[in-house]
């Protein structure tokens, strides 16, 4: 181990020589997409610097942070980051836990290594959930084609079959009416998968939070997402329609996983309301697409709170600051122009290439008043406008 980044000898600095020798504290970003290029644009007011890690060529992150081309898994790696940062965190959520454990041993990682494990397999991460007294969608392994009627038997059907892992935006899923359909459906997916019996939601809420070195926890207001063919469209922050019960209960609940997993950083927990009921869908030990609106929508964004949580710094407060709404660029580019032209538009290009699916950029508007967000909506040029209007409508 190299004597300039040596594990932290103090609970709140990441590197005391590297801090005795200048204030900028260097974090490792394991992924160079969108969030790690978010971090690292949070990353300079607060005296830290950024430098990504991805065997991409040219990553969203690369244009604003130091690259290092390479995977995580590639047994330079550690020597490649020795010297060059003070502690390390990732963006991506699906990492090879060896490769992650090896790093560990000789870098400070926050969040730990078990968040990634377990929220990077779906079997483990229901497990963990039930297992904490959280509801959950019903549940059962699937281990070969030959046992998916089983386990669809035991969720009830409609279902879901979802791979236990590397599943995103809705990939690796496949969606049955009946028990019949089992088997066709397991053999079209990699196994192992899970059957997840249909929740009947009245909304789709997701809540952020962030747990700091000390412990000290801080959460964003509930917020609704709107999702179409698994890809999340438009988030409206803060939810309408939600009691101070209600984000309590979200709260307490998000606490606990933090708490469980001795977590620090920024995490989201994707949930389904039934009635008023909180189910958890899945997490994201990382700072998350339906957190993208704190940026402008919140005192302290999703990306800072971040950073300061896993550099021990004091957390910052995660009151809105007033409505918002972030509509996600899927597929598609937008006249930049023309979203420029709308007031208040704020736009965030993640310098990726247009292809079908794939989140390009998002836009938040913020306002006083809720019928402002609308109005805002409808002055984005076709066809982003017609469709966000129709997600807008959806929301409560
Ligand atoms: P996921 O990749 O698990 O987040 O699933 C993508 C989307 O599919 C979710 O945001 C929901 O809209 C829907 N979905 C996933 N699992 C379920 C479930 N068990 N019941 C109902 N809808 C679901």
């Amino acid at each position: 181990m190299s004597s300039d980044v040596s594990k932290p000898t103090s609970p709140t600095s990441p590197s005391s020589k590297a801090t005795e020798r200048s204030s900028v504290v260097r974090v490792g970003v394991l992924g160079g997409g969108q969030l790690g290029r978010m971090l690292a644009l949070a990353g300079p007011p607060l005296g830290l610097r950024c430098v990504c890690v991805d065997p991409d060529v040219a990553p969203p992150c690369a244009w604003v942070a130091e690259h290092v081309q390479r995977s995580v898994d590639d047994p330079d790696l550690p020597s490649l980051l020795d010297g060059r940062v003070d502690l390390l965190t990732y963006e991506v959520e699906h990492l090879p836990i060896e490769a992650l454990r090896r790093l560990e041993r000789r870098f400070v990682l926050r969040p730990s290594v078990r968040a990634v494990e377990i929220a990077g397999d779906r079997l483990l991460e229901k497990t963990f959930l039930r297992d904490l007294g959280l509801r959950t969608a019903p549940f059962a392994a699937i281990d070969a084609p030959d046992e998916a009627r089983a386990a669809v038997e035991q969720t009830g059907a409609p279902a879901i079959l979802k791979t236990r892992r590397w599943g995103y935006d809705g990939k690796g899923q496949r969606r049955i009416t009946h028990v019949d359909e089992a088997h066709d459906a397991a053999v079209s997916l990699a196994v192992p998968a899970i059957a997840e019996g249909f929740v009947r939601f009245s909304r789709e809420l997701s809540i952020v939070a962030a747990r700091g070195l000390g412990g000290d926890v801080r959460c964003y207001p509930l917020v609704e997402n709107v999702h179409r063919e698994g890809i999340l469209r438009l988030t409206r922050a803060p939810a309408s329609d939600v009691s101070s019960s209600l984000q309590a209960r979200a709260e307490a609940l998000v606490t606990r996983i933090l708490e469980a997993f001795d977590y620090v950083g920024v995490i989201a927990a994707e949930l389904f309301e039934v009635g008023d009921e909180l189910f958890v869908n899945e997490l994201a030990p990382r700072v998350h697409n339906s957190g993208h609106w704190t940026i402008e929508g919140a005192h302290t964004s999703q990306f800072e709170q971040h950073l300061r949580a896993i550099a021990g710094l004091p957390l910052g407060s995660p009151a809105a600051r007033g409505a918002s709404v972030m509509v996600n660029l899927i597929g598609e580019l937008v006249d930049r122009d023309a979203v420029l032209a709308i007031e208040g538009a704020h736009l965030h290009l993640y310098d990726k290439a247009p292809r079908p699916g794939r989140k390009l950029g998002h836009i938040t508007f913020v306002a006083d008043e809720v019928s402002v967000l609308r109005a805002r909506i409808a002055q984005l040029p076709e066809p982003l406008r017609s469709a966000s209007l129709a997600d807008f409508d959806a929301t409560r």
